[in-house]
């Protein structure tokens, strides 16, 4: 296959150059206007380059489409999805990327005035890349590789397509979506306009991985109903709200904590627990990626519920419940080809393959829950969301390679 080194490089390094910062807490969509920036260069990009059906819309998501070149309608509608905002955990403004051409190893100066340093020993994957070519920032601003190195993957991927018209694929859909990293990346996405029967996220973490699992998510909420009187006289009277909220929080097993948990280990989060004697409010994520234990764990929340009820009164603890989201294997276990191609296509393309299970949501989460079957693919970048963050060139160039044999795969079966 030919390289893409040089095409994925530049783009890479124009994308970054524009400020597409997120806001959390912003009432408007996208959150920020500055993200239509992004969306523009990105549409007028996909239109020179023969995309056709392109579109942005007025909350800017970025639409669209290469048709198929096969003789049969068979083939699968793919999806490739990647979000143009970048976090607004650290500064975005003014992005100085620079390459390390053939990085050897040890500590890197990344602003040698300031004397900010990348020390190899705090950050321990950088050993992964020596004698590869690494995007990094001036150490004052994070870089945004999360997630412009699957935007110059996907939009790579497009020119390979549509500049070898003998190889053979099925229909295309392409998606550039804002606001991810506030949580709102398929808030005003629109799956029927978006056209794919199926689709990947194409975010997070080194090349070569993939993911269709993340966490089942709910949150309890229990209200806790004391009696205050004066203390003085609170004999066999008093029923105190803190402390049968401190009771609770008591039953919960130490070790299933998030701060004690990893890999496919759920956990109970309580994360808001405000009150006086009178009355009481806490707030507790419980988590799991296995639905039975997920399941098990609601129950237990309600019968330690049930136990302080029993103790101090019917009515003193009320629980209720917001679910949050669900694992998408529920939705991708019907689909298991999808998981198939895509390592398929990982291990053709030489990458050192690895699954991941989602500690958390994905855009791909809720796009399944919508009925768009969505796993994640990698793409390609480390330290993600800080002024470290780098991309090594070599990552996003073997992405488009991936892709491009993913989408080869669904032809060849079609
Ligand atoms: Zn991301």
């Amino acid at each position: 296959m030919e390289r893409f080194y040089e095409q994925v490089r530049d783009r890479f390094m124009r994308y970054v150059r524009v400020d597409s910062q997120s806001q959390a807490g912003s009432d408007s969509a996208p959150s920020t206007m500055k993200q239509k920036n992004m969306g523009r260069l990105l549409r007028d990009e996909l239109i020179s380059l023969g995309v056709q059906n392109v579109a942005m819309s007025e909350e800017g998501c970025v639409y669209g489409t290469i048709p198929s070149n096969l003789s049969k309608d068979t083939c699968k509608s793919v999806g490739l999805l990647a979000h143009m905002d970048t976090t607004p955990d650290a500064s975005g403004t003014d992005v100085k990327p620079w390459v390390l051409e053939n990085y050897q190893g040890g500590d890197i100066v990344l602003n040698k005035e300031k004397n900010i340093v990348m020390k190899s020993e705090k950050y321990p994957n950088l050993k992964k890349y020596i004698g590869q070519d690494l995007v990094l920032t001036d150490g004052t601003t994070l870089l945004g590789g999360d997630d412009k190195a699957a935007v110059a993957a996907i939009m790579t991927m497009a020119e390979y397509f549509l500049s070898h018209p003998e190889a053979p694929h099925g229909p295309i859909q392409i998606g550039f979506t804002p606001d991810e990293e506030v949580g709102r990346g398929t808030e005003n996405f629109d799956i029927d306009r978006f056209g794919a029967d199926i689709a990947y996220t194409v975010d997070g973490d080194a090349v070569g991985g993939y993911g269709y699992e993340t966490f089942n998510a709910e949150e309890a909420q229990l209200v806790i109903r004391g009696l205050n009187v004066h203390p003085g006289t609170a004999y066999k009277i008093m029923k105190n709200a803190v402390e049968i909220g401190g009771e609770f929080m008591a039953m919960l097993p130490a070790f299933e904590r998030p701060q004690n948990t990893r890999g496919r280990e759920g956990y109970y989060h309580p994360f808001v627990f405000e009150g006086t004697v009178e009355r009481a409010f806490i707030r507790c994520l419980v988590r799991d990626h296995e639905r039975e234990l997920y399941e098990a764990r609601k129950r237990y929340i309600e019968k330690c519920a049930g136990q302080l009820n029993e103790l101090y009164g019917e009515g003193t603890v009320e629980l209720s419940w917001t679910n949050q989201y669900f694992s998408m294997r529920e939705v991708i276990k019907e689909v298991p080809y999808m998981i198939d191609y895509a390592k398929q296509a990982i291990r053709e393309c030489g990458a050192d393959i690895f699954e991941i299970a989602y500690r958390g949501g994905t855009d791909g989460a809720w796009l399944s829950q919508k009925g768009l079957p969505c796993p994640n693919i990698t793409a390609g970048f480390e330290n993600a969301h800080g002024r470290f963050e780098y991309v090594p060139i070599q990552s996003m160039e073997k992405n488009v390679e991936i892709l491009i044999r993913l989408l080869t795969i669904y032809a060849e079966n079609a």
